[in-house]
């Protein structure tokens, strides 16, 4: 008797960074460093805890539907129409109800491979066919080679930039061209988990392609503004796609304590800018010092940055973990190791060097 569909069988499943305390139980530490998953090392925003606190106070009631009050405070501080946002829980999420709102079984998805673990799951699941695009040399994106793969059945194209796992962004010149060269039904959803950590100012802002028709721009709260736990992220699209999106998603899925978190940090956007300035120059320290064991990590525009060890991946990833720092290995690939707070990436070196002088 089966219950439950074959095909999930053969897929992988989302593998979520290995927990803290129980590698510190393991080793006999205090406590492991977790630079695993891409979350900043600063606790929550000021005025985050108490305004969700507050919230929950009316936990017996569903959250309000429509995040009126949430889309209105993206809205402004963006400068995108409330009516073209739509909230998730988590942009992983969000990505999902785009597959869900673009592909029907046998569509394409088209992404290019390394990038985002979630994307392949994600289409699996909604029933598209994954049409993976090798990343060039330089670890990041061959636009060019995506715009070749575009088929008759091709209705969705993820770019993920910055793109996770290997820090690489795509510049406006390079996505210019892209854009004008992908058919008008082809939605292109420029996933920009990572945006506040660029500092390139060529690497453009997806939001200043959001009046094109056939793009979308997915953002997040996990990382730099500090809500991973709470699980929220959003979409600018044209309307119909947004309201497609809201047709598709789980009803009531942005809780109350992530409407409401979501609002309070959105009141501190200085301090999340404070916040990535220190991300970005431990990146540049990081990235500096790992050249001298491995000169090829290629720059990186988000909050974590890339070994590409190949073989040697899932042996960095163990010789880390024995020193008690977590680390993400992608096996036969590379190793993403996101950057902490001066001291966690000290042990961090520390444990590279042993690993790899
Ligand atoms: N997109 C990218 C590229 C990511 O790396 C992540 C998180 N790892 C997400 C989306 C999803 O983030 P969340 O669901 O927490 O918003």
């Amino acid at each position: 008797l089966r219950l439950t569909r074959a095909d999930l069988e053969a897929l992988p499943n989302y593998v979520p960074g290995r927990s803290p305390a129980d590698l510190a139980r393991e080793l006999g530490l205090p406590e492991a460093i977790k630079l695993a998953s891409n979350e900043v090392p600063y606790g929550p925003l000021p005025g985050v805890v108490e305004a969700v606190a507050e919230a929950v106070a009316g936990a017996h009631r569903y959250p309000d539907m429509g995040v009126v009050a949430l889309r209105a405070a993206l809205a402004q501080r963006y400068g995108v129409d409330a009516d073209r946002i739509a909230t998730g829980c988590g942009s992983v999420a969000l990505a999902e109800h785009l597959v869900r709102a673009t592909c029907l079984p046998g569509d394409e998805l088209l992404y290019s491979w390394r990038s985002f673990e979630a994307y392949p799951i994600v289409a699996a699941t909604s029933g598209a066919t994954s049409v993976r695009v090798p990343n060039d040399a330089g670890h990041g994106h061959d636009l060019a080679a995506m715009a070749a793969a575009v088929t008759d059945r091709t209705r969705m194209i993820l770019v993920c930039n910055p793109n996770n796992p290997t820090g690489t962004a795509v510049r406006r010149a390079e996505l210019d061209h892209f854009l004008d060269t992908v058919p008008d039904d082809v939605l292109v959803v420029i996933d920009e988990a990572y945006r506040e950590f660029v500092t390139d100012p060529e690497v453009p802002d997806g939001l200043t392609y959001a009046d094109r028709p056939n793009v979308a721009v997915l953002r997040t709260l996990s990382k730099a503004w500090g809500l991973a736990g709470l699980r929220i992220g959003w979409l600018v699209a044209q309307p119909a796609v947004a309201a497609a999106v809201r047709k598709v998603v789980t009803p009531f899925s942005t809780s109350m304590a992530a409407q409401a978190g979501a609002l309070a940090a959105l009141a501190q956007a200085d301090e999340v800018e404070r916040r990535c300035a220190l991300v970005v120059a431990e990146r540049s320290r990081v990235t500096e010092a790992l050249r001298k064991l491995l000169p090829d990590v290629p720059d990186s525009q988000a909050n974590f940055v890339w070994l590409p060890l190949g073989d040697m991946a899932v042996d960095f990833g163990r010789a880390c973990e024995s020193r008690g720092v977590i680390v993400r290995p992608f096996p036969g690939d590379g190793v993403r190791v996101t950057i902490g707070t001066p001291a966690e990436n000290d042990v961090f070196l520390a444990a590279a060097e042993a690993a790899l002088a």
